[in-house]
């Protein structure tokens, strides 16, 4: 098989298919907007999409995942499939933006028909899910790399950007933390089991974007960002963004940052270190004003206020005995150390 029978064979379907969100795309359930967008999708030298409607922008965002580096050799490829967008999908939704459509750039040492198979299951099923399209992409050989670029709308003034946090927001996250980066540990050494190793693997493999949550909190969330490189990390983020004339900091309670149920067998100290530092499990982290406290909870029943954001510098954790100290975490750096 060759490059071009290899894209007809796997990959056109994406867009051609009204199961995976193409072809007629546009109905009632994503308010006639969405997948609609595709006028003309794989084949020629460009995809042709309509652009945003007025008072619309169009987010665009690219992930690179990369064999050995994000994610283990031998990996589930349905799952390498599912997350290569995933990761996309939850740029768009630490935006608030709706999916319009996505390229994927793969390179492959070999075509391997039951690993394109497995592939591409994981990949268009999510895509179905969220009505984003494949609509264009390259395909080459060389070691195990893929590129996908997502594109979507957001409501002009509704977009969540980071540096929008304020003194007196509250910090939210919209689930519990930790897991994908202890079962990465986990993968290392080589440990598997039922019950919470399953649970960890999970969210390691199979995230899940917050796009309703994202979509929801237009006009409510103040600051976001998705949580890729562990909370502290993206966190300072935010601070960094948001600081202007006021530098700002973010007082946390130890207590009431959410740790995941998988980590229930560590010390504390350790669990909670591990959901401040530890990477890749994509929920939201956003600010909000105290006054939609209680709208944000009836949205999201997992999201957890775990601290607020001040005039200051850094960010300072008030530990179950009642000590504060600064966080020295930072966030996962591919050219740090
Ligand atoms: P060109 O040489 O004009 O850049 P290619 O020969 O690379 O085009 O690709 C042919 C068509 O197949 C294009 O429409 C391109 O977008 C699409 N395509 C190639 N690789 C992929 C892929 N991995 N996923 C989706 N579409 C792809
Ligand atoms: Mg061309």
């Amino acid at each position: 098989m060759g490059e071009f029978e290899l894209i007809r064979r796997y990959f056109l379907r994406g867009a051609s298919s009204p199961g995976a969100g193409g072809g007629s795309g546009a109905d009632a359930a994503d308010g006639g907007t969405g997948a609609g967008a595709v006028v003309l999708g794989i084949g020629d030298d460009c995809a042709l999409l309509q652009p945003p409607e007025p008072g619309q922008l169009l987010a665009v965002s690219s992930d690179m995942l990369i064999e050995g580096r994000h994610f283990f050799a031998g990996t589930e490829p349905a799952a390498i499939g599912h997350k290569a967008l995933a990761v996309n999908l939850s740029d768009l939704a630490a935006m608030g933006a709706q999916p319009l459509g996505f390229t994927l750039a793969i390179a492959l040492p070999a075509i391997d028909e039951n690993w394109l198979r497995g592939f591409c299951g994981g990949m268009f099923s999510l895509a179905a899910r969220y009505r984003c399209p494949l609509v264009g992409g390259d395909t080459t050989r060389g070691p195990l790399a893929i590129s996908i670029t997502v594109m979507g709308q957001v409501p002009a003034a509704q977009a969540l950007r980071r540096d929008r946090a304020q003194p007196g927001d509250e910090v939210w996250v919209s689930g519990p933390l930790g897991g994908a980066s202890l079962a990465v540990e986990w993968r290392r050494q080589g440990i598997t089991g039922s019950g919470p190793h399953e649970s960890a693997a999970r969210r390691l493999d199979w995230p899940e974007p917050r796009l309703e949550l994202g979509q929801q909190l237009r006009g409510i969330a103040r600051a976001a960002i998705d949580l890729s490189d562990g909370l502290a990390g993206d966190l300072r983020h935010v601070l960094a963004a948001s600081s202007g004339a006021l530098e700002l900091c973010a007082e946390l309670t130890a207590e009431d940052i959410p740790v995941d149920p998988c980590l229930a067998h560590l010390p504390a100290t350790q669990a909670l270190s591990q959901a401040l530092s530890g990477g890749d499990d994509y929920e939201l982290l956003f600010t909000a004003l105290p006054q939609d406290h209680q709208a944000i909870r009836a949205l999201c029943p997992t999201a957890r206020m775990i601290g607020r954001i001040r005039v200051g510098s850094g960010i300072l954790l008030t530990g179950r005995d009642g000590k504060t100290a600064p966080v020295e975490a930072t966030g996962f750096d591919h050219f740090s150390g």
